[in-house]
């Protein structure tokens, strides 16, 4: 596999290969990643990398551009059909790029920007204060309920009608439960505020029917097309037609150069993809697979933050069975299993440390895995985390757990 890798770049090669066996021999729990279809990759790994193109079809910077250009159109009618949407610019280089593209498209640096609390859920690029969000804008958060850990709409609107942000950027990383979208929007149109909604990680459910879509409140919509869409890494801005002009000058030339070409012809390989019935009964696998593995967990002693879960992922609470998160994602390593610690709400510990480990079930269930499964991987992670200290029970787990992944290989024909 990759011989041509082999040829120019040996001790590359044996780091794609050993990425390619480790992909395979254990059990992808991290919720924001998945594998794409060899479609995608072959799209990803195509000529049309050696192209620049700036500008957008028909209006490009570049000669040449009469084949790429169908690579962008096609992507920018499936993304819109996909969603239901007015506007779709499919050139973001990642979901932080859409970002950045949504806020300078509607507000100057300065203004205030309200954003969920990132150790509730939230995303860098809502605030961190090292990120360019946090950089150049004020940010006020919106905070879960200690009590229920949902979203909490009434200290939510509090904080609106104090700081007065220009901005709300709705939209989590670790936040398992259904958005309110109409009722944000609502909130937003009170006080004049725009609302932009960053579905990065739902946006496979939501493309899907199976989890609200925020198309219809939100001024902006942002994504990656690398989670729960199962497309290559990338970016999406979905939009009203009028925010269409604006958009687009804002991410070129107002925030990239060249477009990655390659990539938005895997990004039009992917929609047509998540256009089809069988990406639907994936994604209800995905959610079906997810509560399953609630249950389990819960069954075993696990407290899962909220209860449960509405998508693909959830957070896990680990202070009952006295491991942080980070040793948890240790332990849980050698035992072949992969996730990341990961704040629960109002998390004693810091964030490096962490009290809980998130869990996603997008990828198992691309490479098949089904009810069942959930079952036995519930069984894995306890197994591991009360032997924690035991790196020969934790090895004795890590060939359960690779018995359990050679029967759902990921690319069969792809030869380690
Ligand atoms: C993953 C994620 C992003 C950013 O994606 P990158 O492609 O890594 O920049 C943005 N917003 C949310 C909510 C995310 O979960």
């Amino acid at each position: 596999m990759y011989e041509e890798i082999k040829k120019t770049d040996p001790q590359l090669h044996k780091a794609v290969i050993g990425e390619l066996a480790r992909q395979q021999n254990k059990l992808e729990l991290i919720a924001s990643e998945n594998y794409t279809s060899k479609a995608v990759l072959e799209a990803l790994g195509s000529v049309l990398t050696n192209k620049y193109a700036e500008g957008y079809p028909g209006k490009r910077y570049y000669g040449g551009c009469e084949f790429v250009d169908v690579a962008e159109q096609l992507a920018i009618e499936r993304a819109k059909k996909l969603f239901g949407a007015q506007h779709a610019n499919v050139q973001p280089h990642s979901g932080t790029q859409a970002n950045i593209t949504a806020y300078l498209s509607l507000i100057k640096p300065g203004d205030t920007v309200l954003g969920l609390n990132l150790s509730h859920g939230g995303h860098l690029s809502h605030g961190h204060p090292l990120n360019f969000s946090g950089r150049y804008f004020k940010i006020v958060t919106m905070n879960v309920s200690k009590e229920t850990e949902l979203l909490d709409y009434e200290e939510a609107e509090k904080t609106i009608e104090k700081e007065r942000p220009r901005l709300i950027m709705a939209g989590a990383s670790n936040y398992s439960r259904v958005w309110n979208w109409a009722r944000l929007k609502k909130i937003a149109d009170a006080w004049k505020a725009y609302l932009v909604t960053d579905v990065a990680h739902y946006a496979g459910l939501i493309a899907a029917g199976i989890y609200p879509s925020p198309v219809e409140y939100a001024d902006i919509v942002t994504s990656t097309t690398h989670k729960t869409l199962r497309g290559p890494r990338g970016g999406l801005i979905l939009s009203k037609a009028v925010y269409a002009k604006t958009i687009d000058r804002t991410n070129f030339p107002g925030n990239q150069g060249g477009p990655l070409m390659h990539a938005i012809a895997a990004k039009a390989v992917c929609f047509k993809e998540a256009l089809s019935p069988a990406f639907t009964e994936y994604q209800k696998q995905v959610l079906k697979n997810a509560r399953k593995l609630a249950r389990e967990l819960q069954a075993r002693g696990y407290r899962i933050v909220s209860g449960g879960t509405d998508c693909h992922l959830m957070s896990v609470d680990l202070r009952a069975k006295d491991i942080t998160g980070k040793d948890a994602e240790i332990a849980l390593d050698k035992a072949g299993i992969t996730v990341n610690k990961n704040t629960i709400p109002y998390d004693p510990q810091p964030p490096m440390v962490t009290s809980g480990i998130r869990i996603g079930t997008p990828a198992i269930t691309t490479r098949g895995m089904k009810d069942r499964d959930m079952a036995a991987i519930a069984g894995y992670i306890d197994e591991a985390i009360t032997n924690k200290g035991s790196d020969k029970a934790l090895k004795g787990i890590a060939e359960k757990v690779k018995g359990l992944c050679d029967k759902f290989p990921i690319y069969p024909d792809f030869k380690i």
